[in-house]
């Protein structure tokens, strides 16, 4: 490209566009915009980021950059009447980096750029100062010398220290002009030392050496890292720009100052500014934290005048950006000014109160409120979090599979979570895997650590639908149940022991890490109101309880979108009942198990439909393949085992106290026949063998080799079709009841794991007797509507002729992302996907965001047929995917009705289902206005 056709390589802060950050940077862009809308921004100009791509290619200055920097000096000093190099009125520049997302790691600033041993003396005449200018001198050998020249702080701090040491003196301000006159020199001694050549003494070749040394540091190795760390691709920030500026100094005296601010308490997101300052001293100062900074408020008092000036550009920088703003400024000699400027960083709290405050007072629009706020930052607002001060570290980490943390005992199986947890301790249940029969160890604890599972297996799901802190498939922790001890790397827990786990990041500590308490606002509440009302698509929940819907409703849940009816079969009163039911060898006596677990159901549902009001409940019928709700095949030969024991010990005692009687001691005879035994106690234990035994013959009888592809969801519901008509008839009454005292209900009926129409079908025939006998029975008609999940692929594909029967679809993703990839959820997560993740090979982690290509073009097809057959159906998502933004996104984008999440999940789902739409909105109207140009 010639010289003719290219852009300018360097802008001055009075040109360049203060919108194009990809070109100059954030910092760049920002003083140009300061500077245009009148700030007081000292004079300077920025080198593109594109000069440092053309530099890096190269290892050379591309042609034509020096003469743009001349140019450009001799504009700066034009405006500031200095000169650079000129010894009788010095210009001194600062000179730093700065890309188009803000990156620590890049190059350290350069100040006082343009001193050399003859400006020096003119920069001493100039303010009749030695001591600040020996002092600015020796920053700027140092500063140069470590970023430009590479010489280690060493070098410098050496010397620097001994003089201290010498003089008496603990902190800089204690050293005389001499001092610094004499740290200066030993300093270009140093650099001397190191690079085997003087300190350059021409300022503009030191000019260029910053420039360089500022491109360099782009490809530097702790840059690479930042970027790799945290997935800044190249589209979003590419190479640096160099800010190169007028030096002002806020150390001349006790009318200058150095300060920073924010245009709001960053912490709590009150409308006061923030931020501190320090009097006769240079930024620098501020962060060594050599000298106490005092609360900007102080100045209010100590220099009302000055503060006022401070106050007019905090409200000037946030009417002109809408936006909180982090900024620097220097006062010298009594001048304000503003040396940069960028969004501020804030926390959950501070963000929502931001956004709700500056839309009621007009600066934003309730939408430019909702867009500024990112939905998985409201996690933070609802799960108790580690006390941010902690210092402890971690032993293992897991996935972080439910946010929250939580502290507590470890136990190693869900008997003793119980027993503990309901005698009023702090328990977090640790297990290699953990299964439905595990449940009631779940209530009772804090939390759950697992060794084994990814994020959705069982742990994780069930702990997210209670809102307990979860960390799964921690793989180096050993769990060994019989011994109640747990191995972590060198580490042995025994129970009891303390540990805290992170469910946010999947970290383990031992001992107890305090925490902070969630906040669900009224500022929250507001914000989710606004979202409510921009959304298209609903949210519903995932739950299973009539305690966890009332939390839900809470959260503002639009109702529930799926419950998992097999989670009440495993609460302490109903699994004898399941396995009664399962047990049974003959329908009559199926039905007779099924009969007492009835009412039970029943009560159930209308706990759900009272707690939802006449919000929709969707009930999906039985759908885990029914050993599940056994012991294992190990554990039950284990039981049997003890049991057999136990039955010989007994009679063992027997033969004792016989034998006893045969030796004529009527002592012994007394002494045996005081060994308690239980009345009864071998026909106890033989009902239990014989119940055991039963139970381990049906679990071999249900042996499958692979259950999750196995005789489970509808499969189940057509071989006993009496199990589901049971939870038809629980719901279909539950309803009446409800009804018949004078609520709406909204009851909805799901069948889960259906390929084809004809299961459909099948289950559908159970409904309409049963309708019409609680409506002969009760007199109540009862409405509900009859759908099925989507889960299988051949689901999708014959989505057209499942929408004949089906009045409406949900989309489980968890399944359906499983038969998709032909990857197991119980295990991928914590073997391969991370390594495919790490290498690129899969962006994400399918099982927490919706594969839109493949899993997104199966929900497509789906919908498209779906529709076409039933216009208007309502369809919705139900899997572990459904609470997460990006895809929420694209529920919205195929046009879905619902997304239904786990009950913590709701906010984040409400707000990004509204920004979801607002976006949606943005580029359809970008897209307008470019076919309209065009
Ligand atoms: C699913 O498969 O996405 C689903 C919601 O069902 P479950 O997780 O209970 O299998
Ligand atoms: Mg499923």
């Amino acid at each position: 490209m010639d010289d003719q056709q290219r852009q300018p390589y360097a802008f001055s802060f009075e040109t360049g566009d203060g919108q194009n950050k990809k070109l100059l940077g954030g910092k760049g862009a920002n003083l140009c915009e300061m500077t245009q809308i009148g700030l007081n921004v000292p004079p300077g100009f920025v080198v593109t980021t594109q000069a440092c791509l053309d530099f890096l290619e190269n290892d050379q200055l591309p042609e034509g950059l020096a003469d743009e920097i001349n140019a450009q000096l001799t504009a700066l000093e034009e405006k500031t009447g200095k000169g650079f190099g000129d010894p009788n009125s010095p210009l001194l520049l600062s000179v730093r980096s700065g890309s188009a997302l803000s990156m620590p790691g890049m190059m350290d600033t350069i100040l006082n750029l343009g001193l050399n041993q003859e400006t020096l003396q003119g920069l001493i005449q100039q303010t009749g100062d030695e001591r600040f200018s020996y002092d600015a001198y020796r920053r700027f050998i140092q500063l140069f010398g470590k970023v430009a020249l590479g010489v280690p702080d060493e070098a410098f701090d050496k010397p620097f220290e001994e003089i201290k040491r010498r003089e008496g003196v603990k902190a800089d301000v204690g050293l005389s002009a001499e001092n610094l006159k004499e740290a200066s020199e030993r300093f270009l001694e140093a650099v001397r030392e190191h690079t085997g050549r003087a300190f350059p003494e021409d300022v503009k070749e030191g000019l260029t050496l910053a420039v360089k040394a500022v491109f360099r540091s782009w490809m530097g190795k702790r840059a690479i890292d930042y970027r790799r760390e945290f997935k800044i691709t190249p589209d979003m920030a590419n190479g640096t720009a160099v800010n190169i500026m007028t030096m002002v100094f806020g150390n001349m005296g006790n009318d200058c100052a150095t300060g920073v601010g924010f245009t709001r308490n960053p912490g709590t997101g009150e409308n006061l500014m923030y931020g501190e300052y320090l009097v006769n001293a240079q930024g620098e100062d501020v962060v060594a934290g050599i000298r106490t900074p005092k609360p900007v408020q102080d100045m209010a008092t100590e220099w009302p005048d000055m503060y006022q000036q401070l106050e007019g550009l905090r409200n000037r920088l946030e009417t002109h950006y809408r936006e909180v703003q982090d900024f620097e400024y220097t006062i010298e000699k009594g001048t304000l000014y503003c040396l940069q400027t960028r969004n501020g960083k804030m926390n959950a709290v501070a963000t929502v109160r931001t956004s709700v405050e500056m839309a009621n007072d007009g600066l934003l629009s309730r939408e430019e409120a909702l867009l500024r706020v990112d939905p998985e930052l409201l996690e933070q607002l609802l799960h108790p979090m580690l006390d941010p001060d902690h210092d402890g570290v971690h032993v293992a980490v897991g996935l972080p599979a439910s946010p929250g943390a939580a502290s507590g005992k470890c136990v190693f199986d869900a008997d003793r979570a119980e027993l503990l947890g309901n005698a009023g301790a702090k328990v977090i249940l640790v297990r290699e895997e953990t299964k439905p029969e595990d449940i009631h160890g779940f209530f009772a604890s804090q939390g759950i650590l697992t060794s084994r599972g990814g994020k959705t297996s069982h742990a994780a799901v069930v702990a997210r639908g209670m809102g307990k802190p979860c960390v799964a498939g921690a793989e180096g922790i050993e769990v060994n149940t019989e011994n109640r001890q747990a191995r972590v790397g060198d580490h042995v827990l025994i129970e009891g022991d303390v540990i805290t786990i992170d469910g946010g990041n999947g970290k383990v500590y031992l001992g107890e890490i305090e925490t902070v308490p969630p906040e669900f606002s009224d500022d929250l509440r507001t914000l989710l109101g606004w979202a409510d009302e921009a959304a298209r698509i609903k949210v519903l929940a995932n739950t299973d309880t009539p305690d966890g819907a009332v939390t839900a409703a809470d959260y503002g849940a639009m109702g529930i979108g799926l419950c998992r009816t097999e989670r009440m079969f495993n609460a302490p009163d109903r699994l004898p009942l399941v396995v009664d039911m399962i047990l049974a060898n003959t329908t009559e006596e199926r039905q007779a198990a099924l009969d007492r677990l009835l009412p039970v159901q029943r009560q159930d549902f209308e706990g759900l439909f009272k707690a939802m009001g006449d919000r929709p409940v969707t009930i999906r019928l039985l759908d885990p393949p029914i050993h599940e709700f056994l012991p294992t095949e190990r554990q039950l030969e284990q039981e049997l085992a003890h049991l057999r024991q136990l039955r010989g010990t007994i009679e063992g005692m027997r033969d004792l106290v016989g034998a006893t009687k045969l030796m004529g001691d009527p002592e012994k005879v007394a002494a045996a026949e005081k060994i308690p035994l239980p009345a009864d106690g071998v026909e106890l234990i033989d009902e239990a063998i014989a119940k055991k035994q039963l139970m381990l013959d049906k679990v071999r009888e249900l042996f499958e080799i692979n259950p999750m592809l196995g005789h489970r969801g509808v499969r189940l519901g057509i071989t006993y079709p009496e199990i589901y008509a049971m939870q038809i008839q629980a719901v279909i009454e539950a309803a009446a009841i409800c009804q018949s005292s004078g609520q709406h209900v909204k009851p909805e009926i799901m069948v889960p794991q259906v390929c084809t129409a004809q299961e459909l079908m099948k289950v559908r025939e159970l409904v309409a007797p049963l309708q019409q006998r609680v409506a002969s029975e009760t007199g109540t008609d009862v409405n509900f509507s009859f759908g099925t999940m989507i889960e299988v692929v051949r689901a999708c594909m014959r989505a057209g002729q499942l929408a004949q029967v089906a009045e409406f679809f949900s989309f489980g993703t968890n399944d359906l992302t499983q038969a998709a990839f032909s990857f197991s959820r119980e295990d991928a997560e914590n073997k391969f996907l991370p390594f495919y993740n790490e290498n690129r090979i899969l962006q994400d982690n399918p099982f927490e965001v919706l594969d839109v290509k493949g899993v997104g073009r199966l929900i497509k097809t789906a919908v498209k047929d779906g529709r076409d057959q039933r216009e208007g159906m309502k369809i919705g998502i139900c899997g572990e995917q459904g609470g997460h933004p990006t895809t929420i996104a694209f529920c919205h984008e195929v046009g879905l009705s619902y997304v239904s999440c786990s009950g913590p999940r709701i906010p984040v789902a409400r707000l990004a289902a509204a920004n979801a739409k607002l976006r949606a909105e943005e580029a359809a109207a970008v897209k307008l206005r470019t076919e309209e140009a065009a």
